[in-house]
This record gives structure tokens, sequence and C-alpha cells, in this order.
């Protein structure tokens, strides 16, 4: 079975990839935070683990951050220069608040990423861990954020969203081709 699908909107490539966030090629790679920016489980205890200490004690000199917002460090010994660090909304029924503050963990990391002039972007799927948001319902408002945005006049050459496991990469493309209307 693939494990990547693609589209494109405008001068943008849009990708869905099943592989892990702190090995991607991107400019940028986005954590899926909490407000105090401490490393966890899961993407945050991934991105930590390879960026090194330096990228705990850059954390600490901009924490915390409320949720939906965002904030860049350098990415130290990650791949990538930059890591965006946003923090997704603790799923508690999915109510419009919530839903909105995930679209907006997206449009901010895409609009900080076109401000600083940085190309390409790698997203996990925010929320969907220990925040416990529904994949189904996260996959379609990550893309939908994507597409909305793309669909402008975007600078972005690549945004990923990367997934971990094959289930994940199930749910996120039927996400996918549903918002994209591929077949
Ligand atoms: P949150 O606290 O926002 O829910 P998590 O880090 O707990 O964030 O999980 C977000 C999603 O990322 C989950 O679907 C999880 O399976 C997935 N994930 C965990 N580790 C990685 C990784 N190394 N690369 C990409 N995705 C990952």
């Amino acid at each position: 079975m693939d494990t990547a699908v693609k589209t494109t909107k405008g001068k943008t490539s849009i990708e869905l990839l099943l592989g892990d966030i702190s090995n991607q090629d991107t400019e940028a790679i986005v954590n899926a935070a909490n407000r105090s920016l401490t490393p966890g489980s899961g993407v945050s205890g991934a991105i930590h683990s390879v960026a090194g200490p330096e990228l705990y004690e850059a954390c600490q000199k901009v924490a915390p951050v409320e949720t939906g917002n965002v904030v860049i460090t350098p990415g130290f010994h990650l791949p990538n220069p930059y890591v965006f660090h946003t923090v997704g909304p603790f799923y508690q029924g999915g109510g419009p608040a919530e839903s909105t503050l995930l679209a907006r963990c997206y449009e901010n990391c895409l609009k900080l990423a076109e401000k600083n002039n940085i190309r390409s972007i790698a997203f996990p799927s925010i929320s969907t861990g220990i925040y416990g948001y529904p994949k189904k319902d996260a996959a379609e408002i990550a893309f939908s954020s994507i597409k909305k945005f793309a669909t402008g006049r975007s600078t972005i050459s690549v945004i990923r969203i990367v997934v971990f496991d094959m289930s994940s990469f199930v749910i996120h493309k039927k996400a996918f081709k549903k918002i994209f209307n591929l077949k």
C-alpha cells in the first residue's frame, strides 16, 4: 500500500506521508506542544530527543504559549532549521470553540511560515494523541485549513502532514481525498 498522497493548489504541493516528524527534509517542522513547551511523549518527545537540550532551553525563554498560538525556535540538532511550537486544543467534545482553535494552529503556523519566507513545512496531526481529538475530525479540520490557505497566493511550496502509523494514515487519506475532491 502507498504511504504517501499528494495534490497541488496553486504553487503549493500538499502532501500526506506516513513517517516520523523528527525526520523530515522540510525547512520547518511543527511540534504539537503543550502550553509550557515541556517535552512529553509523542511528537514533542521525538522532536526534543533529536533536537537536544538546546531546544528545551530555547523553549523555556518563549513559554508559555496560548492554545492556538505558535512560536518559533531553531531546530538545533534536527535536520530542520526551524521548529514551530503550536498548542492544540484538548478534546472535550469537539464543539466550535475547539475546532476553531485547532484550525487556528494550522493557520497561524502557515502565516508565520510565509512571513519568515519558509518554503516547506511539515505538521504532525495536532491534538490527535494525548489531547484526544478524533482523527477523522482533526484530519478534516487540518486539510480544510491548509486548503483555504493554499488557495490564496501562498509562497510556500510544500505543506506536509506526517502521521506515524498505518491506521492514522488510512483515516487521514480518506479526509485528504474528501477535502481535496480526489478519487
Ligand atoms: P497532542 O498532545 O497534540 O495530542 P501527540 O504528540 O500526543 O500530540 O500526538 C499527535 C499525533 O502525532 C498522534 O496522532 C500521534 O500518534 C502522532 N505521533 C506520535 N509520534 C509521532 C512522530 N514521531 N511523528 C509523527 N507523528 C507522531
